[in-house]
Formats: C-alpha cells, sequence, structure tokens
C-alpha cells in the first residue's frame, strides 16, 4: 500500500487485507487453526503453528507495520503483553531509563519483575533532555517514553532523546497510545520499537484486550519475532478481526473525538469550578510547541482538576454522558480518577508531584455531539461552587 503513497487515511480502509483473495469477502477472514498442513515433504508453506503465525494475525500485523512506516509489525494479546515482550530484549545486568508518568501496568513491570531478574531502572522527567542525559548510565539499554503522557499530558521532545540515545548506545522504545499512528508517527523520528495498547484508539469500541508493536530495523524486526514466539503472548485470530475493524475507523473517530477534546478544553478552562486544565492543544500547555512539531494533532484524551475529592465526586455523580471508567480512546467518552483508579498504588505525595492530586479528572473524548457533552458538563459542573465564590 504504501507505494501508492496513498494518506494514511485512506490506507486505513485501502490495504492489502482489503478483500480475501480466495473468495473477493471483503473483510479479513478469522482463520480458526492451529496447525497448518504441509503440502510438500520437502518445502513447507508461510504457516506453521498458530503460535508463530495466522494469516488474520499476519494481515494485522503487516496493517499496524505499514501504519506507523515500519517493516514489520507484532500482535499481542495486551498491550502490557507487547510492552512485556519488547523488554525481553534487556538481560541481566542492564538499565532502563523510564519517564516517570509511564503507565501503572509498566511501571509494576518495570519495579516489581524486571528487578528480579538483574534489570535495573530509573525514572525521570522525560520532559527535561537535560534530566534523561544526567541519568544514562554505561549499562544503559533503553530509553522507554510516553508522549504525550498519562494523565498529565507532559510531552517529551522525542527526536532530542533519540538523539541522545544513539550517542549512547540506547534503543529507544515509545509507548504511542494516546496519539496512534495518525496523529504521531515515532519510527520516522527514529524511535527503535513503537509499542500500543491497542485497547485503546486502534480498536476503538471498548470491545477486546490487545497489543502491538512495530519496528523499522529489520534485525530488530527478526529478534522481536523471535522473543514474541518464545513468549508466546500473541492475539488470536477473533481479537485480530477487532482490531482490524476498529483500525477502519480510526481517523474519522479520532478527528471528530480531538475536535471535540479542544472544545471541551477550552470550556473547561474558562470555567469557575475548575482550576486546570492539561490538553496539549492548548497554547499555553506546557510542552504544547513541542508536541506541535512532531505530531499531526492534540488528541483526544484531556485532564482537568477541580477543588476537591468531593467536587469530582458531584460530578461523575451528576454527569450522564461518559461512563466512570479506567481505559479511553473508545467511541463513548471515558471519564477516569486517576488518584483510585490508575494511580491508585502510587503513594499520595508521589502523586500529588506528578500532578494527580484528589481533584484531578481526566476525560477521553468519545464521538458523541460535542454540544451534548458541553452541555451534561455544564450541568453537572452548576452543582459545583466555583473556586472563586470560597
Ligand atoms: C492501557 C494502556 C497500556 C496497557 O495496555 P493493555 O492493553 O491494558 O495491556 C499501556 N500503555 C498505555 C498508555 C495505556 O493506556
Amino acid at each position: 500500500m504504501s507505494n501508492h503513497n496513498w494518506t494514511l487515511e485512506t490506507q486505513l480502509v485501502h490495504n492489502p487485507f482489503k478483500t480475501d483473495g480466495a473468495t473477493g469477502a471483503v473483510s479479513v477472514p478469522i482463520q480458526h487453526a492451529s496447525t497448518f498442513h504441509q503440502s510438500s515433504f520437502e518445502e513447507f508453506g508461510a504457516f506453521d503453528y498458530s503460535r508463530s503465525g495466522t494469516p488474520t494475525r499476519t494481515a494485522l500485523e503487516e496493517t499496524i507495520a505499514a501504519l506507523e512506516g515500519g517493516t514489520r509489525g507484532f500482535a499481542f494479546s495486551s498491550g502490557m503483553a507487547a510492552i512485556s515482550t519488547a523488554f525481553l530484549l534487556l538481560s541481566q545486568g542492564d538499565h532502563v531509563l523510564v519517564t516517570e508518568d509511564v503507565y501503572g501496568g509498566t511501571f509494576r513491570m518495570v519495579t516489581e519483575v524486571l528487578t528480579r531478574f538483574g534489570i535495573e531502572h530509573t525514572f525521570v522527567d522525560m520532559t527535561d533532555v537535560n534530566e534523561i542525559a544526567r541519568n544514562i548510565q554505561p549499562n544503559t539499554k533503553v530509553i522507554y517514553m510516553e508522549t504525550p503522557s498519562n494523565p498529565t499530558l507532559g510531552v517529551t521532545d522525542i527526536k532530542e532523546v533519540v538523539k541522545l540515545a544513539k550517542e549512547n548506545g540506547c534503543l529507544t522504545y515509545l509507548d504511542n497510545t494516546f496519539m496512534t499512528p495518525a496523529l504521531q508517527r515515532p519510527l520516522d523520528l527514529g524511535v527503535d520499537i513503537v509499542l500500543h495498547s491497542a485497547t485503546k484508539f486502534l480498536s476503538g469500541h471498548s470491545d477486546v484486550l490487545s497489543g502491538l508493536a512495530a519496528v523499522k530495523d529489520e534485525a530488530l524486526g527478526r529478534e522481536l519475532y523471535k522473543l514474541q514466539n518464545a513468549f508466546g503472548a500473541v492475539l488470536g485470530v477473533q481479537d485480530c478481526w477487532l482490531v482490524l475493524r476498529g483500525l477502519k475507523t480510526l481517523q474519522v473517530r479520532l478527528e471528530k473525538a480531538s475536535q471535540t477534546a479542544l472544545r471541551l478544553a477550552e470550556y473547561f478552562q474558562q470555567h469557575p469550578a475548575v482550576i486546570r486544565v492539561y490538553y496539549p492543544g492548548l497554547s499555553d500547555h506546557a510542552g504544547a510547541a513541542i508536541h506541535k512539531s512532531q505530531s499531526s494533532g492534540a488528541g483526544a484524551v484531556l485532564s482537568f482538576e477541580l477543588e476537591s475529592k468531593e467536587a469530582v465526586k458531584k460530578l461523575v455523580e451528576n454527569v450522564s454522558l461518559p461512563v466512570f471508567a479506567v481505559s479511553l480512546g473508545a467511541v463513548e467518552s471515558i471519564l477516569s480518577y486517576p488518584a483510585t483508579m490508575s494511580h491508585a498504588a502510587m503513594p499520595k505525595e508521589e502523586r500529588e508531584k506528578r500532578g494527580i492530586t484528589d481533584g484531578l479528572l481526566r476525560l477521553s473524548v468519545g464521538v458523541e455531539n460535542a454540544d451534548d457533552l458541553e452541555r451534561d458538563f455544564e450541568q453537572a459542573l452548576k452543582e459545583i461552587v466555583p473556586v472563586a465564590a470560597r
């Protein structure tokens, strides 16, 4: 598909798997099979055993590789399976630099699992290139980024980190879940491995758990393939199909949701009950300029801070459209409360240092009508006494 130079928007719909070569079906076949008959004694076909590959999974893997501008893609049973498998490239004695506001599951993997295998880590503020540089050690093998990060949308300068990594012989990993290739293509900026929780925007309908990885370098692709096959946390064929179906509407979902996110961010910003809004599309967001230089949109996730836990409770009890849940990136708006959801395990002091106060809410904007969403928040926020009035 890439030889035609179609835009990503078109590629999402018209990929090599848009019709089935055998029947003409305008949908990827879900090929249930654990093993494949070899018609020749001497030479085996493209597939042998399903952990190693299936036609349905290949369709998804080649699709994500093309969308990210890579040579090779990999589908896993969850985002954490993709991330954990990528960490298996490390060996005992290695060190990894990780963004301090990394996803909670990645935090757990790095601090509670990798440490048992003698793989060390340092958490750094990745909005500060100097701090990253200062913390690189002789045994640092990976710099792990997430940008914009969760839940305060901190922005990392991808090109600067890639430069630093190359000077120091490290690989760079980037969790691109919040942006997707529709808004940000890290491999084009020199990142070695791009990782996704495809559970979120890529599949987009809160109905499947999945993870993806993509690489440009072919040798690295072979290494990662070996680890995918060795560890075995692969994505089943039904779920591959769900992700492929979700991908077709990625651009339209994300464009619409991003437009509404900007509008809601501006709405919250002027609301007297709201103390602070975090959204990379707001010009006063720290990192807005860097974000703009390395991506084509601000995305559909924003966070905003109310004065107290009581105010948050009131808002959550009074809104009717968003679901109140963990997760993000779906057609329905999702409101979540980091203090007791994604960051519950983090001590209060650590949390607050990162801006994750008891008043902070994260909103993943869906594809509902923007007026309806604003009206819903308007009536719910009316219940909360404005900050200035106290
Ligand atoms: C959800 C999420 C993950 C983990 O993905 P799962 O599919 O839940 O395993 C990783 N990174 C980010 C940024 C996420 O939002």
